[in-house]
C-alpha cells in the first residue's frame, strides 16, 4: 500500500486545530505570538510523551524524579552564567526590517537577512534571552526575579537535597518535566520554537574520570528510546558539536536531530556538562556541593552529563512523523501513533442513533474508561466516524450493530489494518488490553 508521508507543516497544523490537538493561544483576541494552547485531545497527547519519558528515565535504581519552582533565587542566574552569557545576537534588516539571529543567517561568510536576502543590516547586539519580573509589591532592581531558561538549575541546587534524603550513591541521576521561557528572538515553526516551552531533563552526576564513558552511555539510550517511541530511525541522527559551537559549560555534546518538514533540527541534547556548574553553585553560594565516595575514600565535584529534550519539540516530531495519507484507501489521513501515545485508545460507535445501541454502546464506554482514554460517537455515518479516530490515532474502535444485541458481540476495528474481528462483549476487556500491549 502506497503512504504519502507528511510534506507540508501547515497541513499538520489544521488537524491539530480541526481535531483539538493545538489552538493558537487567545486566539478570540487575534493569537498571542509562537504561543501555543493544548486542546483537549492535545493535552492528553502530551501527558502520554511525558509520562513515556518519566517512566523511561525514573523506573531505574539510579535516577529519581523532582518537581523544582520555576522561579529562583537570582543568584543562581548569575552562578549557571545566563545573566551574562545567554544571549544571542539580534540583528535587523535595514531593507524589510526582519528581526533576526546573527548566528543561523550567514550567507557565504555574509550575515543575510533569511526574509528578503539583503545584507545591508545592523550591527548586532547582545540580547538577553530571559524573562525578567518582579518579585512582591516594589517593582525595583532588588526585586527582579526571572522565569527560569531552563530546568537544570533546580536540580544542581537540589543536588544535595535529594542525595541526603534519597540516600543515593554516584552514580546517581535527577529527572525533571517542567515549564522554561526563553525570549527567542526568533521563534516559529509551529511549536518548534515557542517562547514558554516544557523541557525533559535529566542530569546524571558521576565522578570525574568516569564522564566519558557515561557520556557515551547516556547517548546510546537515548537514541534507543526514540526507536521505543516508534519514531522513523531514517528521519534521526546524532550530530556532534564542533568546539567553536560548545555552550560554555560544556566539554561535548551531540544532539539528537530529527528531520522536520522544515528540515533536520534539534530535538534533544546530550552534554557532559563537567563539574561546570557544580562548583559555580558551590563559590556562588559558599556551600560545599562536593560528594564523598566511602570505598575509596575520595572527594570530589561530580561531573554531570545530561540529557535535555523539549517536551514540545518531541510532542511535534512524533505527530509529523505519524501523520501519513492513504491515497488508495480514498486519501484517509491516519496519526499511526503508538497506543500509549495515542490519547484516545478505543472509540465506542453506535452503528445509529437507535436507543438501544446508544445504551449498550454508552455502558461499554464507561467499561472502558475505567481502565483507558475512551471515546463515543454517535454523529455522522460510521464510514465518516471511523475517519475521524483514524486522524487523531486511535488504534481501537468498537461498532455496536443490532446483532449485539442478540449475540453479545461487538466488532471491533484496527487503525492500521482496518480488519475487524468480532469479540464477545464479556472478553472485549481482555481483547483490547492484549491488542493494546501487543500493538
Ligand atoms: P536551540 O539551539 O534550538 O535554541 P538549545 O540548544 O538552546 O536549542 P537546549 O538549551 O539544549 O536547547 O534545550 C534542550 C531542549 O529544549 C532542546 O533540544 C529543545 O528540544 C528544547 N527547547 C529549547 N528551546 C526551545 C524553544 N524555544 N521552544 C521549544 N523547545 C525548546
Amino acid at each position: 500500500m502506497s503512504i504519502k508521508p507528511l510534506k507540508e507543516l501547515s497541513t499538520l497544523v489544521s488537524l491539530c486545530k480541526r481535531r483539538g490537538f493545538i489552538f493558537q493561544s487567545s486566539e478570540i483576541y487575534g493569537g498571542l505570538n509562537s504561543c501555543w494552547d493544548y486542546g483537549p485531545l492535545g493535552a492528553q497527547f502530551k501527558l502520554n510523551v511525558k509520562m513515556s519519558w518519566w517512566r523511561e528515565m525514573t523506573r531505574r535504581a539510579d535516577i529519581v524524579g523532582l518537581d523544582a519552582a520555576i522561579l529562583m533565587h537570582p543568584t543562581v542566574w548569575k552562578a549557571s552564567g545566563h545573566v551574562d552569557g545567554f544571549s544571542d545576537p539580534l540583528v535587523d534588516c535595514k531593507a524589510c526590517k526582519h528581526r533576526f539571529r546573527e548566528d543561523t543567517a550567514m550567507v557565504d561568510g555574509k550575515v543575510t537577512c533569511p526574509k528578503c536576502g539583503s545584507t545591508d543590516v545592523t550591527e548586532s547586539r547582545s540580547f538577553n534571552l530571559m524573562f525578567k519580573t518582579h518579585m512582591g509589591p516594589v517593582d525595583n532592581e532588588g526585586a527582579v526575579v526571572y522565569l527560569r531558561p531552563e530546568t537544570a538549575q533546580g536540580i544542581f541546587v537540589n543536588f544535595e537535597n535529594v542525595a541526603t534524603s534519597m540516600r543515593k550513591k554516584i552514580p546517581f541521576g535527577i529527572a525533571q518535566i517542567g515549564k522554561s521561557f526563553r525570549n527567542e528572538i526568533t521563534p516559529g515553526n509551529f511549536t518548534f520554537r515557542t517562547r514558554e516551552f516544557e523541557q525533559m531533563e535529566m542530569q546524571y552526576f558521576v565522578k570525574p574520570g568516569t564522564d566519558e564513558e557515561w557520556f557515551e552511555h547516556w547517548k546510546e539510550v537515548r537514541w534507543s528510546y526514540y526507536g521505543k517511541l516508534g519514531l522513523n530511525q531514517e528521519k534521526l541522527r546524532y550530530k556532534e558539536h564542533g568546539p567553536d559551537e560548545l555552550a560554555h559549560y560544556a566539554k561535548a555534546a551531540f544532539d539528537v536531530q530529527y528531520e522536520f518538514p522544515f528540515g533536520w533540527q534539534e530535538l534533544e541534547g546530550v552534554h557532559n556538562r563537567s563539574d561546570f556548574d557544580l562548583s559555580q553553585h558551590q563559590e556562588f553560594s559558599g556551600k560545599k556541593l562536593e560528594y564523598f565516595e566511602e570505598a575509596s575514600k575520595d572527594r570530589f565535584v561530580p561531573y554531570v552529563i545530561e540529557t535535555a529534550v523539549g517536551c514540545d519539540r518531541l510532542a511535534l516530531a512524533l505527530l509529523c512523523d505519524a501523520y501519513r495519507e492513504e491515497p488508495e484507501q480514498d486519501n484517509r489521513v491516519v496519526l499511526g501513533l503508538r497506543p500509549e501515545l495515542a490519547p484516545v485508545k478505543v472509540a465506542f460507535l453506535p452503528l445509529s442513533k437507535k436507543p438501544e445501541l446508544q445504551e449498550l454502546s454508552q455502558k461499554l464506554h464507561q467499561q472502558a474508561l475505567e481502565h483507558w482514554e475512551a471515546d463515543y460517537d454517535e454523529t455522522a455515518s460510521i464510514g465518516k466516524r471511523y475517519r475521524r479516530q483514524d486522524e487523531i490515532g486511535t488504534p481501537l474502535c468498537v461498532t455496536v450493530d443490532f446483532d449485539s444485541l442478540e449475540d453479545q458481540k461487538v466488532t471491533v476495528r484496527h487503525r492500521d489494518s482496518m480488519a475487524q474481528d468480532r469479540v464477545a462483549m464479556d472478553q472485549l476487556h481482555s481483547y483490547v488490553g492484549d491488542k493494546l500491549r501487543n500493538w
